[in-house]
C-alpha cells in the first residue's frame, strides 16, 4: 500500500521568533527558520585568554557554532576582548557567549570592553539575590544588554531556581484542594520562572527578538516535560540540554533520549550536550555528539554517514574494524577542508560492511560501499558506487585504495 512505510520523520519545527548573535560584520541566527544550532562551552579560566582561546578554537574546528566562556571574576572579564582579538586573528568565525552568575550585573557594568565584545549573554535568574536585591541586578543586566544591543539567553536550573519564586509556589501549592506532587511544582516554577523573566526583560527594553530561554533539568522525562510545556506558552527560542548529563556513555545516552524526542516533535532551536569530559578525553567530544544527533534525526548534515554493521562471528579478523575505524576517521578529518570545496558532500553516505550476508545490499544503497567477505576468505573487498559494483580491491592496501576511491568519487560528484 503506497505510503504505508513513510517515513514519520522529525515534526514541523515550531515557529519562534529569531534571535541574532553579531560580531564584527558576523552573524548567526537562532530560531525561527534558522538550523537547529550546535554549541558547547569552555572549561578553561577565561582568565587565562591564550588557553580559552585556543580551547575556543578547537570547539569552533570541531564544529560548534557558538561557544559559552564563564565571566565569573573581574580577571576573567578584563580579558574577554582579547580573547575575541585572538579569534578574529586566526579567522576562527564563531560567537562567544558570556556565562555569568551571581556578579554579573557588575562585571557587565565595570567591563563595557567585555560587555561588548560577547555576542550573547547567560542570565541565571535564579543565581541573583533575593527579593528586591535579584530585580535591580536583573534589570541592571538588562539594561547592559540594551545599551549594547545584545541578546540574552534567561537560563533557568533545576539546581538554581528562584527560592523565593518556588516557595510562594509552594503555598499556593498547598491551597489547592488536590495539590501537585512537589515535582509538578517545581517543574511549573522552572518554566514560570523562564516566561516571567523574558516577560520582564521585555518589559524593561530588550526586544522579544532578544530573548532565548532555556529550563535545564538532570533527568530526561522532566526535561521532556518542561520543554513541551514551555514551547506551548511562549514563542521565544528554546536552548535544549540536561544539565550535568553525566560521564562517558551515561550522558550521550541520556542525552539522546531526551533531546531525540524533543526535536522529534518540532522543538528546540540550538542544543548543547554538557558532557562531563573523561580523564583526558577530548573537549571536542561534545560537540561531535551534538552533530551527530542532529544528522542521525534527519535535521542537518554535517560529515558524511559511515553505515558500519556490528560485525559477527563471520568478522572474526580485526580488519574490518580497523577499517571501518579508518574510513570513519578519514572522513571526519577531510571535513574542515570539503566544507568549502565540495558543497553537499556532508550528505553523502558511505557503508563499510562485514560480510555478504547484508554487506552487498548495504554497499548499494549507500552513494559508495565496500563489503568484505567474511571469515576464512582472502581480505577482497568489492566496491560499490551508486548502487553498481565497480572493482573488487584486494590485499594489504585495501583501506588505502578505497580512500582513494572516496576522494576520486568526492571530487566528481560534488567538485564545482
Ligand atoms: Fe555479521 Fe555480515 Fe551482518 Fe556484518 S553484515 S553483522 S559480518 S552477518
Amino acid at each position: 500500500v503506497s505510503g504505508a512505510c513513510a517515513p514519520v520523520g522529525p515534526g514541523a519545527r515550531r515557529q519562534t521568533r529569531q534571535v541574532t548573535l553579531r560580531w564584527a560584520q558576523n552573524a548567526v541566527r537562532v530560531g525561527g527558520d534558522a538550523p537547529v544550532m550546535v554549541q558547547s562551552m569552555t572549561n578553561t579560566d577565561t582568565a587565562d585568554a591564550v588557553a580559552t582561546a585556543i580551547q575556543v578554537k578547537e570547539l569552533a574546528l570541531a564544529g560548534s557554532e557558538a561557544v559559552r566562556i564563564t565571566v565569573n571574576t573581574p580577571e576573567a572579564a578584563r580579558e574577554v576582548p582579547a580573547i575575541r582579538e585572538q579569534l578574529d586573528r586566526m579567522g576562527i568565525a564563531v560567537p562567544l557567549i558570556g556565562d555569568f552568575h551571581y556578579n554579573g550585573h557588575k562585571l557587565l557594568t565595570q567591563f563595557p570592553e567585555c560587555a561588548q565584545a560577547l555576542s550573547k549573554y547567560r542570565i541565571n535568574p535564579g543565581n541573583m539575590g533575593g527579593g528586591k536585591k535579584r530585580e535591580d541586578n536583573f534589570a541592571q543586566m538588562i539594561e547592559v544588554a540594551c545599551r549594547h544591543g545584545k541578546p540574552v539567553r534567561i537560563g533557568v536550573n533545576w539546581g538554581s531556581l528562584d527560592q523565593d519564586l518556588m516557595a510562594r509556589m509552594m503555598d499556593e501549592n498547598n491551597q489547592r484542594a488536590q495539590p501537585w506532587p512537589a515535582q509538578a511544582v517545581m517543574r511549573e516554577a522552572l518554566v514560570v520562572s523562564a516566561i516571567s523573566n523574558a516577560r520582564r526583560a521585555e518589559a524593561l527594553g530588550l526586544p522579544g527578538d532578544a530573548i532565548v530561554l532555556s529550563c535545564k533539568v538532570s533527568h530526561v522525562q522532566d526535561l521532556i516535560a518542561v520543554y513541551r510545556n514551555l514551547s506551548a506558552r511562549c514563542d521565544y527560542p528554546l536552548h535544549l540540554g540536561l544539565t550535568e548529563a553525566g560521564m562517558g556513555s551515561k550522558g550521550i545516552v541520556a542525552s539522546t533520549a531526551a533531546l531525540s524526542v524533543l526535536l522529534q516533535e518540532g522543538i528546540g532551536d540550538t542544543i548543547r550536550i554538557s558532557l562531563t569530559p573523561e580523564p583526558g578525553g577530548a573537549r571536542t567530544r561534545e560537540v561531535v555528539v551534538g552533530q551527530e544527533i542532529l544528522q542521525t534525526m534527519g535535521l542537518r548534515a554535517f560529515t558524511p554517514m559511515v553505515v558500519a554493521c556490528p560485525g559477527c562471528g563471520r568478522t572474526s579478523s580485526t580488519f574490518f574494524q580497523e577499517l571501518a575505524d579508518s574510513i570513519q576517521t578519514y572522513l571526519r578529518e577531510q571535513m574542515p577542508i570539503w566544507r568549502g570545496q565540495y558543497p553537499g558532500v556532508e550528505s553523502m553516505n558511505v557503508a563499510v560492511m562485514g560480510c555478504v550476508v547484508n554487506g552487498p545490499g548495504e554497499s548499494r544503497h549507500a552513494d559508495i560501499g565496500i563489503s568484505l567477505p567474511g571469515t576464512g576468505e582472502l581480505p577482497t573487498a568489492p566496491v560499490y558506487v551508486d548502487g553498481e559494483r565497480v572493482v573488487t580491491l584486494k590485499g594489504e592496501r585495501i583501506a588505502e585504495e578505497f580512500v582513494d576511491i572516496v576522494q576520486n568519487y568526492v571530487k566528481r560528484r560534488y567538485g564545482a
